[in-house]
């Protein structure tokens, strides 16, 4: 008889504890280990936890425990290292541990699915077949050409022989003779990398980088700071390189959209390895086998590049040796719900959890990163110069002050863009909105369209024509006339894509105008189909959002005009002018990347804007550390620390009355533990009070010490649970916030 034993169980539920178990009737305590999935009645439901620990007594003794249904896994589905980061999380985010442990996993394990790859059905050559039975293929064409097919290839999956004409008659055909065998392979596949491209020739900043990187054998954050079109790529590749050599695995996170073609290309054509793309548009069943393809690599296997978006971050990995951060200060690494977590933070925690290198690579590094790299947290690698031939292009404030104006772009910038054009180059024309204009509006009686669900206007489309909400998605159709004063005469105000676009157009009619936002490139692979004429390198005009501001590579853009950056500077988020400026570089250094120099000009109405001259007259370095300045003197990140705890409701004030209990709540704890050094704002309502039909409040807790502001939460965090009566209310604590949204 051995002694008994309970299972704490972690739980996807928003309860801030972990909950006991017994094991299965008269199972023995060796099955069960930390990290294996257990299936367990959860009230009336049965749910997939997590073991987190092993107990000889449970933590509320008395109380009358169930037994688990049984366990999901035979070994841990959690590798040592995903499991302590799921615990750090737990503990930094204050968020539940089941939470935690379950936003680590992809959604299908998270599901109780089977830790199993899927398999395809595919085909391979005998190895012995009968001479006789070749030869007499010559009278079934077909067969043989499926023959010929798979001597090449090797082995080739049924559904790809299908598509290549081969029908299930000629496999069969061929198999019954003998002369294939059917086998089963991952249907999930690796991007083959050769290496067909050599290293290039590294400069002198670029080779002091990358011999810094490749000492590094323990753990240590660099910060890799150069200019668009520095080369920090090539110093990836570079620093990369003997862990590929050594068979090992490496973990680049790209942001949401840097994840181009052109980027996946430069490290398949440079090494032998295999290469697993952890994308948002993965089904669940692809992003489960790229999960189980990295968990179940081994030394002597070809070594693995797996590229992925934020929670790539979590891909079990081995061999891991490595691990990169490309546009580190970019917005999409934060997540925005459920843990919001920020990538870039979980991955360096990752990289001291497994004693690794970790680079974090930006021209225009978040302010957080640069100040970890002027108190040498992190090891600063500076590129100052582009690589190659290509010139820094030239960055020019275009004062909109007392200038003709039509459609959002002035009348003289237009004669550059013909002057470009004659020059037999491209044109970029970037604004940061959708659509045909920002709202409709009547002059007669001074109505605008606005959203019922949110406070904000609704976007006015015409491809196709409607009113669309860009913050829940609601759409209306176009209004024909006034609906307050009737009138006929309503108009669209401010410019979006679609109408620059129009204008454009009509002024440029010889060269292809291309839009690129969210709306033109909505299906699947349609933005290469539209950049074909700019790959192909002939003089056009290019018009977009963010999404152009990243990772491409256009050689031929040497003029960039960025319409409006104005929202920048009379903006409520302390944040505002560090993001500008990141976009300001980013979009700018898409101009002149090779041998032309590119221009590029700010059309602003705040034209004396002096940190604005800090960006165009000096750099973004010179910027940074004005901002750094700003922010020092006024205790904000990242001199000091925050949480914020958002709450909404669709009941007016509800959110509010919340958010007011835990104001209580805290300021009681901070009286009772004499803790001064913490100060709250709120609540207060959010910046757009109404979104999508709920009113939306928030708490912001600060302190000038970030050891401080945990110990604080840990007091609170599970009070904040217990308050009854608000039933609507939906709540999130959001630590280190990047928005005040
Ligand atoms: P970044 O990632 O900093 O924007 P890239 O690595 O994409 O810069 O490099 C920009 C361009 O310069 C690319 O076309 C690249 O091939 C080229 N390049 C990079 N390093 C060198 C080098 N040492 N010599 C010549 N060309 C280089
Ligand atoms: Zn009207
Ligand atoms: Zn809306």
């Amino acid at each position: 008889m051995t002694a008994p034993f309970y299972l704490s169980v972690a739980i996807a539920a928003p309860l801030n504890r972990s909950f006991d178990y017994l094991p299965e009737t008269g199972s023995d305590i060796s099955l069960y280990q930390r990290g294996l999935r257990v299936s367990v009645p959860f009230g009336p439901r049965t749910l997939v936890g997590i073991i987190v620990d092993i107990r000889d007594q449970p933590q509320q003794p008395g109380h009358k425990l169930k037994a688990i249904h049984n366990r999901i896994d035979h070994t841990p589905i959690l590798s040592q290292d995903i499991q302590q980061l799921g615990l750090w999380m737990h503990e930094y985010y204050h968020q539940p541990i089941g939470e935690s442990l379950h936003t680590v996993l992809p959604v299908l394990l998270r599901k109780g699915s089977q830790a199993t790859a899927s398999v395809e059905m595919a085909y391979g050559l005998n190895t012995s077949i009968n001479e006789d039975t070749l030869n007499g293929l010559s009278r079934a064409p077909r067969q043989l050409a499926l023959y010929e097919h798979l001597k090449a290839k090797t082995q080739a999956q049924h559904k790809d022989l299908t598509q290549a004409g081969y029908t299930s008659a000629i496999i069969n055909g061929l198999k019954d003779k003998g002369i294939i065998n059917e086998l089963e392979t991952p249907s999930f596949q690796a991007i083959n990398g050769s290496a067909v491209q050599t290293p290039l020739t590294l400069n002198a900043e670029q080779q002091t980088a990358v011999s810094a990187l490749t000492q590094a054998k323990q753990f240590k954050p660099f910060l890799l700071d150069g200019v668009t079109g520095s080369g920090k790529t090539e110093v990836y590749l570079q620093s990369i390189a003997p862990h590929i050599e050594a068979g090992k695995q490496v973990l680049i996170l790209v942001p949401e959209i840097g994840l181009t073609p052109q980027m996946i290309q430069r490290f398949a054509q440079r090494f032998e390895a295999n290469i697993l793309l952890l994308h948002s548009a993965l089904t669940d069943r692809e992003r489960l086998d790229a999960w189980l393809m990295a968990a179940h690599h081994k030394a002597g296997d070809k070594a693995q590049i797996i590229i992925g978006t934020r929670s790539a971050v979590f891909t079990p990995a081995p061999n891991l040796a490595m691990i990169i951060i490309d546009e580190e200060h970019d917005a999409s690494f934060k997540q925005q719900d459920g843990i919001r977590y920020h990538g870039r933070d979980v991955a360096v925690m990752r990289a001291k959890l497994l004693n690794l290198p970790i680079v974090l690579g930006s021209a225009t590094p978040s302010l957080d990163s640069v100040q970890n790299a002027l108190n040498e947290k992190y090891q600063h690698l500076v590129l100052r110069q582009r690589a190659g031939n290509a010139q820094d292009a030239q960055l020019k404030i275009f004062n909109m002050k007392k200038r003709a104006v039509h459609h959002g772009l002035a009348d003289e910038l237009l004669a550059e863009i013909q002057q470009t054009l004659q020059n037999q180059q491209q044109v970029l024309v970037f604004i940061n909105r959708r659509g045909f204009a920002p709202t409709l509006y009547c002059p007669d009686c001074g109505w605008i369209a606005e959203c019922k669900r949110c406070d904000a206007k609704m976007t006015l489309h015409q491809k196709p024509p409607h009113l669309h909400c860009h913050h829940c998605d609601n759409k209306n159709p176009l209004p024909k006339q006034c609906p307050e004063c009737l009138s006929r005469d309503i108009h669209p105000m401010g410019v979006g894509t679609e109408r620059l676009e129009s204008h454009l157009a009509a002024q440029f009619n010889t060269v292809p105008v291309i839009r690129i936002d969210r709306d033109s490139t909505a299906k699947k692979d349609s933005m290469e189909a539209l950049l074909e004429p700019v790959h192909a390198g002939e003089p056009c005009i290019l018009i977009g959002t963010q999404m152009l501001a990243k990772g491409h590579h256009f050689p031929k853009v040497t003029l960039v005009i960025m319409v409006n950056i104005d929202s920048g500077f009379f903006s409520a988020d302390f944040r505002a002018m560090e993001k500008t400026a990141q976009l300001v570089l980013q979009v700018s250094g898409r101009a002149g990347r090779e041998k032309d120099q590119g221009r590029a000009y700010l059309q602003t109405e705040f034209a004396d804007h002096p940190l604005l001259h800090l960006l165009t007259e000096e750099n973004y370095h010179a910027l940074s550390l004005a901002l750094l300045d700003e922010r020092k003197q006024q205790h904000l990140p990242p001199y000091g620390f925050q949480a914020l705890l958002r709450a909404d409701s669709p009941n007016p004030k509800e959110a509010e009355q919340f958010l007011h209990r835990v104001r209580e709540l805290f300021n009681w704890h901070q009286q009772n533990n004499q803790l001064g050094g913490i100060t709250f704002l709120g609540p207060l309502p959010s910046p757009m009070e109404l979104r999508a039909g709920r009113f939306r409040s928030q708490l912001w807790i600060n302190s000038s010490n970030r050891k401080l502001l945990h110990h604080f939460l840990n007091m609170v965090v599970n009070g904040v649970y217990e308050i009854k009566g608000f039933n609507k209310v939906r709540w999130s604590l959001d630590i280190d916030p990047t928005d005040n949204l």
